[in-house]
């Protein structure tokens, strides 16, 4: 009994390890359709890449833009100052005409006052002469009977003298009116030249602030002018810049797109691809570079991960394929594409799922869908991406994802 259940047990572990091996193999063997959806990958970073060109290139226009615009608003500006300056010599000469304005009505007062002072003196001077013209006539026609009766008539020497002191006396005294008359009326034309003078003066006054404030009004209209060019030439920049941003947000919303469909294909790829059942062995993967100087080594430094070695060596040390494969990545890391900060960038899938990647370099000598083999020149050592000094980053990585790496130390 006990010896038959341990042989059953037996079998099964037999069994298990079978299907493990099975399992195993249909596992890998998707590895096989792999380097498509690795094409469709560097398809998706090729487009990504490009259109990160395209974005940058509009976004470079934008700011171009964006910099005449401010030239154009600072013209704006400058202009608006000039008119608002301009705007309140208008303003000041306008109330000089307007206090004119108001003096020159006085004088016309003044005028129609005279005028009618004029009138009535005039009107007054008429009645007494006519008056005196009756009197006259009056007396003159009754003088050949009435007068001479009336002097005649005169009971005494001094009732005589009374009568053609009276005659004389009524004379004296209207022709003394008549003079005060007119003497008013010379008077009052004397004062009416004067005010006269005074609002022609005033009225010439008036006309040269007319004239200076006429001259302001077209520099303001001049200046009108001169902003709405701007602000036209404004709209213009704004809606070029309108478009050029949504050409911008277009090219980003298919960025992401793309990093989207990039991050399904890395997790369909890493899900079919059990990193713990990949077992590489030690001594398949070849130093990858001709200098063995380690600047820093695999694991968390300064509070973050370091996910790969740094090997240190001069600008252009050939770097090696540390394993043959086919090329999943070759490009300018840029933020957004899963390379940001590496520069320049080599990732090469190998047989059995597993990644070496290799960074910050000088020069990429591969290309995407290419096959390498071992010991292969690949590229060249540099600085670039986010990089301090010439070095090669080296990391070898169990699936396509940067949490799967390892310790390379432990695989050469
Ligand atoms: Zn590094």
């Amino acid at each position: 009994m006990r010896t038959g259940k341990r042989v059953s047990l037996r079998l099964l572990s037999l069994l298990m390890a079978v299907c493990l091996c099975l399992g195993a193999f249909w596992m890998s063997a998707p590895s096989t359709a792999e380097p498509v959806r690795a094409d469709e990958t560097s398809d998706l970073q090729q487009r990504n890449q490009e259109l990160e060109t395209q974005r940058q290139q509009a976004q470079q226009q934008i700011d171009q833009l964006q910099q005449q615009i401010d030239q154009q608003q600072a013209v704006q500006d400058d202009l608006q100052s000039q008119i608002d300056a301009v705007q309140q010599q208008v303003t000041l000469y306008q109330e000089q005409i307007d206090g004119l304005d108001v003096q020159i009505q006085e004088q016309n007062d003044r005028i129609d006052s005279l005028n009618m002072q004029l009138e009535q003196s005039q009107q007054r001077r008429e009645e007494v002469e006519n008056l005196f013209h009756d009197r006259m006539l009056a007396l003159y026609l009754e003088g050949n009977t009435s007068t001479l009766e009336l002097l005649l008539g005169a009971k005494s020497y001094a009732d005589f003298l009374t009568r053609s002191q009276y005659v004389d006396s009524l004379a004296a005294s209207d022709q003394a009116m008549l003079d005060e008359l007119l003497q008013l009326e010379n008077q009052i034309n004397a004062d009416m030249a004067e005010v006269e003078a005074t609002r022609s003066s005033l009225e010439a006054n008036q006309a040269q602030v007319q004239s200076l404030k006429a001259e302001q009004d077209a520099k303001i209209a001049e200046l009108d002018t001169l902003q709405s060019q701007s602000e036209s030439a404004e709209a213009q920049l704004q809606s070029s810049q309108d478009s050029l941003l949504s050409d911008v947000e277009q090219y980003q919303a298919e960025i992401d797109a793309n990093n989207a469909q990039i991050e399904e294909i890395a997790r369909a790829n890493s899900s079919k691809v059990d990193n713990s059942t990949i077992q590489p062995d030690n001594g398949t993967y070849l130093w990858p570079c001709a200098s063995h100087t380690i600047s820093s080594g695999y694991g968390y430094r300064w509070g973050s991960m370091h996910r790969g070695i740094d090997i240190s060596a001069p600008a252009g040390t050939p770097i090696y394929a540390s394993r043959s494969g086919v090329v999943v990545v070759s490009m300018m890391g840029y933020s957004g594409s899963g390379f940001g900060g590496y520069g320049n960038v080599i990732m090469i899938q190998h047989d059995d799922g597993t990644y070496t990647m290799y960074a910050h370099c000088q020069s990429r000598y591969v290309s995407v869908g290419e096959t390498v083999e071992q010991g292969q020149v690949i590229a060249g050592v540099g600085s670039t991406g986010n990089s301090t000094g010439n070095h090669l980053h080296f990391e070898i990585r169990m699936g396509v994802s940067s949490s799967t790496t390892v310790n390379p130390m432990n695989y050469f």
